[in-house]
């Protein structure tokens, strides 16, 4: 007897593990440890949602047009050219399944996100990394690592868990490195975060080149990590093929009417950013104070290197912060094993998580 089978990529991958989300007999947990916004949803989201409620019956508009329109709208887009997922991680799912397959390549930075390794080799393609430099993807790294075999390029800008990013001139540069064939993805779930003059989205790219498209999320900066909303700005000609594969209703109704209220709150969106710069500013610099180095970040997170303490690695400390309720990601997985990240929450949860490393410093 044989078994079904499997295609063989996909027994090479290592399942996705998110950052936890409970402790066992822990009454009051400070979850810090999926970069999910420190403040919640909008509450213009939150009453979308409810409202939503009264037709559960009914199907969502396949074409997600409303919100489509209401993200044109903010971000001075064309509608046409933005499809929308089931989270951003629907999409880059959907960007491996519709350009790669067996024996092509798949191009990310070393500390890139972890699903984009993952995407390729479900679509059969096998995932290759280029070197960073000072945990920043590097372009001519990337740009070396390019074979004849390359189909797509997957940027994270700025980049989870490392937190850095590729200024607009290095970002170009890569653009104009790439042949035109293979597709560049800039994936910029955290750019509600930056606050950098030189950062680019990268959407004047997507205007005049067929090969790109930027994927954006309402998981982070939106608070809508539980919906499952994504969406992305590209070329016709990908944005296509996206739509030919996706699931004809990939956008539940709820999912939809909250994403619409939530990206017409600008109000709520610049309390985000402004939270966002003043703790992770606060946190790093305390972080500093107890000896702990932490690459500049644009996100709303901030990766933290142990290298410095030999007896008291990252894990130890992961394991510890839990003791006293708080979840943090040691970031083994991303072979970053002597860092943790940290998600910036609110400012009790960041005082309590500094209260608890500090102990933990001085125990060792
Ligand atoms: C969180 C994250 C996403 C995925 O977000 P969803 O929209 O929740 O699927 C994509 N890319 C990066 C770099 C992320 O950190």
């Amino acid at each position: 007897m044989t078994d079904p089978y499997i295609q063989p990529t996909i027994l090479q991958i290592n399942p996705y593990v998110g950052g936890e989300a409970e402790i066992l007999g822990a009454k009051k947990i400070i979850k810090l440890s999926s970069n999910e916004g420190a403040l919640g949803a909008s509450p213009n989201a939150v009453k979308a949602f409810k409202k939503a409620s009264s037709s559960l019956h009914r199907y969502p508009d396949g074409n997600a047009r409303l919100l489509r329109e209401a993200i044109a709208e903010t971000h001075n887009l064309d509608a046409n050219k933005i499809v929308c997922g089931s989270g951003s991680d629907e999409l880059i799912s959907l960007l491996c399944k519709g350009f790669c397959g067996p024996g092509d390549e798949v191009l990310h930075s070393q500390y890139g996100f972890l699903m984009y390794p993952i995407s390729a080799m479900a679509a059969g393609a096998t995932p290759k990394f280029a070197e960073e430099k000072n945990l920043t993807a590097d372009v001519n790294s990337l740009l070396s690592t390019l074979t004849k075999n390359t189909k797509i390029i997957f940027l994270a800008n700025p980049n989870n868990p490392t937190g850095t990013y590729l200024a607009k001139d290095d970002l170009l540069r890569l653009y104009n490195g790439i042949p035109k064939h293979i597709i560049l993805v800039i994936d910029a779930a955290y750019a509600e975060y930056v606050n950098k003059k030189n950062y680019t989205e990268g959407n004047e790219l997507v205007e005049h080149n067929n090969n790109v498209i930027v994927t954006r999320t309402f998981s982070k900066s939106h608070g809508l990590g539980g919906l499952r909303l994504g969406w992305a700005y590209g070329s016709q000609y990908i944005v296509d093929v996206l739509n030919r594969i996706r699931g004809p209703f990939n956008i539940s109704s709820p999912a939809q009417a909250a994403g619409v209220a939530s990206i017409l709150d600008t109000t709520f969106a610049k309390c985000v950013h402004e939270h966002n710069l003043k703790w992770r500013e606060w946190t790093k610099n305390e972080l500093a104070k107890i000896g702990l180095k932490t690459p500049e970040s644009a996100g709303n997170f901030l990766l933290i290197s142990f290298d410095k303490f030999p007896l008291s690695n990252a894990k130890e400390a992961e394991n510890f912060l839990k003791t006293d309720g708080i979840l943090v990601r040691a970031m083994g997985s991303y072979k970053l094993p002597n860092c943790l990240r940290v998600s910036i929450g609110l400012q009790e949860e960041m005082h309590a998580f500094i209260e608890s490393l500090s102990r933990f410093l001085k125990k060792n």
